[in-house]
Parts: structure tokens; C-alpha cells; sequence
């Protein structure tokens, strides 16, 4: 703004605090008005007066710099408020396009839930439900028979009980059979996942003492024999989710660390974080160990998260023998882990879909997204590839290309899944890595972020997660990215 500057008619310029209007005669403008029906008295006197004293401060300036005379009128006070109002208003958790190879992305919610867990939670949110309600009887019921059966039956399990996440099933789990007590665990599997879970951290909560047995990459039968004496309570095997120990290794199997536990009559507990519940090779993917065959390989304990391979939503599934889960149900952590009916009204219909492997590649959203067909991904990029690169204009360059996606969330963390997509990078070196920067935000800045992977100095748009049904909302925005080229 220049000092020399003619005020013009519509924008006075305004000098000294008290020529600003007062709050209540912004507040009786006619545009105020009207998003006083929106919004409220209460939010619009509010950003009403964080606006004038925005405003007021820029006048006075600081101590040290002196203020700026501002050319506003009523409409810039009213435009200011609403933008205020309408960034108050806006929801912070937001649809995203999730374009980043990663089906299973923690940092971006993890499982899209099939459309009959959906409808059964709008059912159950708004509406009274037998959560805790023998209908049978008419007397008080418990929240986990719920799912109980069908969960033993896909697992092969006695009995199961269902907890917030994995974290608090291993954390209830080894509270209730190992406090003040040890628990072996071997050194190649003392695993962190994202978010600060750390076996170690966790056994301690719990009030265990961890011993570790073996070296990284190599643990023997000798070193869980030689560690377990009158303190111990159980031994235990975690998944190695996000990570491989290749090269001179040697791991023990489920089968003979649960031999040695019952020849010593201790639990064998197993954190499967993931926890297929089928053979993903009958789907053309890579394998992983089951539910039932952990189950079926003698432990007495098992856990993994609800959303993550399973497809369904966030929860800690602990199966395992009877009497153990009788145990593990009576702690009163228990209470404070537990689960809602939200989750449960999920959790129910997802499992559900696994009684017919026929048509679970179409209904369980997860799985549908680890075997969509090459061919369908590639014509999708075809189809992209105009409307991006019209979008975009020649500062870059839009391509389609091969990729591969990840399964994610600590599921086979060395398999990829082939896949197509778009691959976006300037078009010229000059100040490329600042391009690609911007590129990346201008997406994510659009009504519907888009998220990709910078990779390999390219932005990488992997469209195994664009299903047919939402390419129509993902071009209409694709404008949008144009008018946002300031950034
Ligand atoms: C993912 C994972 C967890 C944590 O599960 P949440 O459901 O995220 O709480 C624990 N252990 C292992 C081995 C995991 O892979």
C-alpha cells in the first residue's frame, strides 16, 4: 500500500482506532445478518471484535514501529469476519484423496470400511442397541459376545475379547498374565511402530519385565530355554511388521515356542499386529501368516488390530484359550479399554464378510483395493493424463507410469503390489526441487487434498486407491489446482 495513494470513495482510509465502527454496527450490517443465521450471535460478535481489534493493532502499531493507516470499509470488516467464521466452522478431520501407494496408511486413517459395516453404524449410532442386552432373557448381557462367535469361528480360537487397538490388547494381555513377572522375548523382535509403540515401553506399563533372549538376527531354542526360570510368566513372539531381518537369520518357529512354553507350563502370547484372517495368496498376494494358523501353532495368546489387514475398524482382538480370556476380561483395565458400540456395529458386518471368501474381493473395501487389476489403474491414468497436465499447464510434465503400492500398517513391509498411476515433475531443472515442492502443496491444498509421494524428484500419484467412483470428484477439483498457483 502506498502512502500516497488516494483514499478512493469505497475504501476509506482509515487513520486512528476510533474512527473504526463499533462492534454492533458490523453486527447489523445486512451481510452480518445473514451469517448470523449460520453461524450465531455468539461466533459472529466474537469474530467481529477479533477482527476491529486485528484492525486496532495495526494502527497503533508496536512500540517500535508506528502504525500503518488501512484503507478498509464495512464490506473488507464483514469479508474478514467471514472467513474467520467459515475457518472456525470447517471441519479438521477431512476427506482426503489418499494417492500414496500405501493401502493401509496409519497416518491417513488406515481401513475404508465396507459399505455394511457403514450403514451399520449409522444404525447404531442413532439408534438404542442390545450392546450389553441379552434379548433372549431380557438380562444384562456382555459387549463382547457380540462378536465372540464369529470370531472364533474365522479363527479357530476358544474365545476372544475385543479392546480399543492392538496397543491396549498387548498392553491388557501381558498386565494380566505377567505383572510383576517376566516375559522372553527374542532381540530380533523387540519392535517400534510408528507412534512411539515400543514393545519395551509397553511390557513396563504393564508392569512386566522384559528379557530379552538371542542377538537381532539370530535367536535359538537354547536361548528361550536358558532364560526362563521361577519368574517367568510367559513367553512371546511379536510380528516383525515394518521391517525384515534378511541375510544370517534364525527365528524360532510359533509352533516349537509354544512347545517349549507348555513343557514349562507357561502361555505362549503372540502379537501378530496385523492378523490376516485369510490365505492371501488365494487373492494373488503375498502370504502371511493367519490368525488360525498362529492359533493352530499352540498359542494360547493372540492379538492384532482390527484395521489393518482385517479391513474393519480400529480395534485389538485378543483370541486365544478360554480360561486365559476369562482372566484377561476380568482385569479392571479392561473397562478402560474396551470398546463402544460404534466399533462393534463396524467390527460385526466386516468379520461377517469373511463367511463368503466368493465375494469378499468385491465387498470388503481393503481387499478389493490389494487385487484391483492392473488394466483398471492403467486406463485410469490414460484417462487422467489430459485433464492433469491441462490443469498443471507446461511447467510440468505429466506422465503415466508403472509404480508400486505398499500394504502398509505394519503388514508385509517388503512386498509391493504392482500398480499405475501418474508421475508429475517440472519441466525444466531450473529451481526443480522448489517446483516439486509447490506442486505437492497445491495438491494438498485442494477442497479434497490430494496426498502423493515425492519420489525419485517427481510427485508420485499411485491411483490403486481412486476407485472408479470417485475419479468424477477427483477431475471436477482438478481446476482448482490452477487458481492456487500463487502459493
Ligand atoms: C500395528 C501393530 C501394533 C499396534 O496396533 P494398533 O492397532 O495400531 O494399536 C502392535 N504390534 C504390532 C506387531 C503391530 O504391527
Amino acid at each position: 500500500m502506498h502512502a500516497t495513494q488516494a483514499p478512493t470513495p469505497e475504501k476509506p482510509e482509515v487513520t486512528h482506532p476510533s474512527h473504526l465502527p463499533a462492534v454492533d454496527k458490523v453486527l447489523l450490517t445486512p451481510a452480518m445478518q445473514t451469517l448470523r443465521e449460520s453461524y450465531g450471535l455468539d461466533a459472529c460478535t466474537e469474530a467481529v471484535r477479533t477482527v476491529l481489534a486485528g484492525l486496532r493493532r495495526q494502527l497503533l502499531g508496536s512500540d517500535e514501529t508506528p502504525g500503518v493507516p488501512l484503507l478498509v470499509d464495512m464490506g473488507d470488516m464483514v469479508h474478514s469476519a467471514q472467513q474467520r467464521l467459515e475457518q472456525r466452522f470447517a471441519p479438521r478431520l477431512r476427506p482426503v484423496f489418499n494417492l500414496t501407494g500405501t493401502v493401509l496408511h496409519t497416518n491417513l486413517g488406515r481401513a475404508l470400511l465396507p459399505q455394511a459395516a457403514v450403514d451399520a453404524v449409522v444404525e447404531a449410532m442413532t439408534s438404542a442397541a442390545n450392546l450389553e442386552y441379552d434379548l433372549e432373557d431380557g438380562s444384562r448381557g456382555d459387549r463382547d459376545d457380540l462378536v465372540e462367535a464369529l470370531v472364533c469361528e474365522l479363527t479357530g480360537a476358544e474365545a476372544a475379547t475385543i479392546v480399543n487397538n492392538n496397543a491396549a490388547a498387548v498392553l491388557l494381555v501381558l498386565s494380566t498374565l505377567a505383572m510383576g513377572k517376566e516375559v522372553v522375548v527374542s532381540r530380533g523382535e523387540l519392535v517400534e511402530i510408528g507412534g512411539a509403540f515400543r514393545i519395551p515401553d509397553v511390557m513396563t506399563r504393564a508392569g512386566a519385565r522384559l528379557v530379552e533372549v538371542g542377538t537381532t538376527n539370530r535367536t535359538h531354542e537354547k536361548d528361550y530355554l536358558g532364560a526362563i526360570g521361577e519368574h517367568t510368566a510367559a513367553l512371546m513372539k511379536v510380528h516383525c511388521s515394518n521391517y525384515a531381518i534378511t541375510g544370517f537369520t534364525k527365528a524360532v518357529s510359533d509352533a516349537d515356542v509354544a512347545r517349549m512354553a507348555h513343557e514349562n507350563e507357561l502361555p505362549m502370547i503372540v502379537d501378530l499386529g496385523s492378523g490376516t484372517l485369510i490365505d492371501m495368496r488365494d487373492w494373488g498376494l503375498p502370504y502371511e501368516v493367519t490368525v488360525r494358523e498362529t492359533v493352530e501353532s499352540g498359542a494360547d495368546i493372540v492379538t492384532f488390530s482390527g484395521d489393518k489387514l482385517l479391513g474393519g475398524p480400529q480395534a485389538g482382538i485378543i483370541v486365544g484359550k478360554k480360561a486365559l480370556i476369562a482372566q484377561i476380561k476380568k482385569n479392571p483395565l479392561k473397562r478402560a479399554l474396551r470398546v463402544g458400540k460404534i466399533t462393534l456395529a463396524a467390527l460385526e458386518p466386516t468379520l461377517r464378510l469373511y463367511l463368503n471368501p466368493e465375494t469378499l474381493a468385491r465387498q470388503l473395501t481393503t481387499l478389493r483395493l490389494f487385487t484391483r487389476q492392473a488394466v483398471d489403474m492403467q486406463t485410469q491414468a490414460q484417462d487422467l493424463l489430459a485433464p492433469l497436465q491441462a490443469a498443471l499447464g507446461e511447467a510440468y510434465v505429466v506422465e503415466a507410469a508403472a509404480m508400486t503400492s505398499q500394504i502398509g500398517s505394519g503388514a508385509l513391509p517388503v512386498e509391493s503390489l504392482p500398480s499405475h498411476g501418474l508421475k508429475i515433475y517440472p519441466a525444466s531443472g531450473k529451481q526443480a526441487g522448489r517446483q516439486l515442492t509447490q506442486l505437492e502443496a497445491r495438491f494438498r491444498a485442494l477442497p479434497r487434498p490430494v496426498i502423493g509421494r515425492l519420489h525419485d524428484d517427481a510427485l508420485w500419484l499411485d491411483l490403486r486407491c481412486l476407485e472408479d467412483g470417485m475419479q468424477a470428484q477427483f477431475t471436477a477439483q482438478l481446476a482448482k489446482l490452477c487458481s492456487s498457483q500463487n502459493s
